[in-house]
């Protein structure tokens, strides 16, 4: 049960489709497609659920190779989701306390998936999670803010606990600096420049590293 259209099903499909994110139809099928080589391996791991719409498409995978999907997101949206900022949905906003809060949303989505016996949540910051992540995972998906600082912090918590064989998958990564941020871009080539990743694949700007079997 490893061929995509068995595991991205018409409902699957419709609930990422219906999810708000920033996450288009051809590069979430990139994620599939690399979490499907790797899934064999262990639990995939995603750094910025936001309202869940790639968890969907990882928890899918997950469902077909009996794995979870550890969700870690602080809920509170990056930088870019904030009042007056381009990204902004004022219907993400508690309005008990004025803060951004999608985990209801996430929580919403992720239960019409169908999928939710496959979503581990976590509710925090990336690199404090993985300060107390031990196991080895198949596939980490940084997809969080992308301030250089959170960038970077996210790349050098979580890059280490991706097993041998497994992949690193980089969402908005640019090559030309006119079409987005830098942050992600350097983080990528920084993870190819240690050698310890290769490029395997995906999709516009979702790219796909795998995890050298041998450390050099
Ligand atoms: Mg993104």
């Amino acid at each position: 049960m490893t061929d995509r259209s068995t595991i991205i099903t018409e409902d699957v499909r419709d609930a990422f489709l219906a999810t708000p994110g920033f996450l288009p139809e051809d590069e979430g099928m990139a994620l599939v497609d690399a979490a499907i080589e790797v899934a064999g391996l262990g639990p995939l791991v995603e750094i910025g659920s936001y309202c869940g719409r790639s968890t969907i498409l990882l928890a899918a995978v997950a469902a077909a190779f009996g794995t979870h999907v550890i969700a870690v997101d602080h809920h509170r949206g990056s930088e870019e989701h904030q009042p007056g900022w381009a990204f902004h949905d004022p219907s993400l906003v508690d309005p008990e306390t004025g803060r951004i809060d999608t985990l209801p949303v996430f929580r919403r989505a992720i239960e019409g998936s169908g999928l939710e016996e496959h979503v581990i949540p976590v509710v925090s910051s990336s690199a404090t999670v993985a300060a107390y992540w031990q196991r080895p995972v198949a596939l980490v998906f940084v997809d969080g803010s992308h301030t250089e600082e959170s960038a970077v912090l996210d790349y050098e918590s979580w890059a280490p606990l991706v097993t041998p064989g497994g992949a690193l998958v980089i969402h908005d990564v640019f090559d030309d600096p006119a079409e987005g941020g830098r942050a992600p871009f350097r983080i990528y080539r920084r993870a190819l420049d240690s050698g310890r990743f290769v490029e395997s694949g995906g999709e516009r700007s979702l790219r796909v590293l795998r995890r050298q079997a041998v450390d050099r």
